[in-house]
């Protein structure tokens, strides 16, 4: 995390086990408020593993995860989960679609936390919904219910469900996925202007390289359920730590105006390059 931000999230030496199987290895990892923290990884990796343990969703077997300088999880208190549930939006790879509701009504879900236990929409939650349907371009689609949209925007309802929510740590489960071009990339600008206003910090898993690059603060690399390294975009993302992470040859690229990084995945042939010792 750089120096002298207060970390909105912190995960201290914390391993997840399914059973008997390690799915998360000692991972140390600490974000500040309005930064971008992509995390790549292969299939298994332990990226949506280290999602969930972020959301809450699962208890680490080991280590301590701070949220706000508290130990929010597992707590009974009920002021604790609540303020949790405040500040904590987690859109999952697989959006369960409610049958029947409208996609104003599941945007509107995400004011929950905010309710009283009636649940009774006040003016400051319209307005919220107001605003992630258009942030996510969904006004249009308002009216209509959600088991009848694509996958692609059932995406985009879930990300405006959690948008709705107010979060100050918002995690993404491969949110790119199913979003035709255009809207990956405004999804990945919207994430930018969040952050950018200094008070919500995202945490996202991703397979595109080259937006993680593009769009990330920092990028932490996931091999096994270990960190390989997290850091800024010139310092992890180099062609070694990518051939020992992924198993596979992609070429960097510098533009020599911008600096900007560009990654291009080759071929495997029998005489792929061997990383220099
Ligand atoms: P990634 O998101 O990087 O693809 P996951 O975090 O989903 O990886 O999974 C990490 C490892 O944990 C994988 O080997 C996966 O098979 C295993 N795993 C994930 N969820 C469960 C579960 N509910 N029960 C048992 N093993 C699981």
């Amino acid at each position: 995390m750089p120096s002298g931000k207060e970390s909105v999230i912190a995960l201290d030496d914390v391993t997840v086990r399914y059973g008997e199987f390690e799915a998360l290895r000692a991972v140390s990892v600490s974000v500040a408020a309005g930064e971008i923290v992509a995390v790549l990884g292969p299939n298994g990796a332990g990226k949506s593993t280290l999602l969930r343990a972020m959301a809450g969703a699962l208890q680490p077997s080991s280590g301590r995860i701070s949220l706000f300088g508290e130990l929010p999880f597992g707590s009974e208190r009920e002021p604790v989960r609540r303020r949790t549930a405040q500040r904590v939006a987690f859109v999952t790879q697989a959006t369960d679609v409610a049958f029947g509701f409208t996609v104003r009504d599941v945007v509107m879900m995400g004011r929950a936390p905010h309710q009283g236990a009636w649940m009774t929409a006040r003016p400051e939650d319209e307005l919220a919904v107001d605003e992630a349907l258009e942030r996510c371009e969904l006004r249009a689609l308002a009216a209509r219910r959600v088991d009848a949209l694509s996958g692609g925007e059932q995406k985009r309802v879930a990300i405006a469900r959690a948008l709705a929510q107010s979060p100050k740590l918002l995690l993404l489960d491969e949110p790119g996925a199913f979003l035709d071009v255009r809207h990956q990339l405004a999804l990945y600008d919207l994430l930018v202007d969040l952050a950018a206003a200094g008070d919500v910090s995202v945490v996202l898993t991703m397979h595109d390289i080259n937006a993680a690059a593009q769009y990330a603060s920092r990028v932490a690399l996931l091999k096994e359920g270990a960190l390989v390294a997290i850091g800024s975009v010139e310092e992890v993302l180099t062609y070694r730590r990518l051939r020992e992470t992924f198993d596979a040859d992609l070429y960097c690229g510098v533009n020599d105006v911008t600096g900007a990084r560009f990654f291009l995945p080759m071929r495997q042939t029998r005489t792929a390059t061997k990383a220099p010792d």
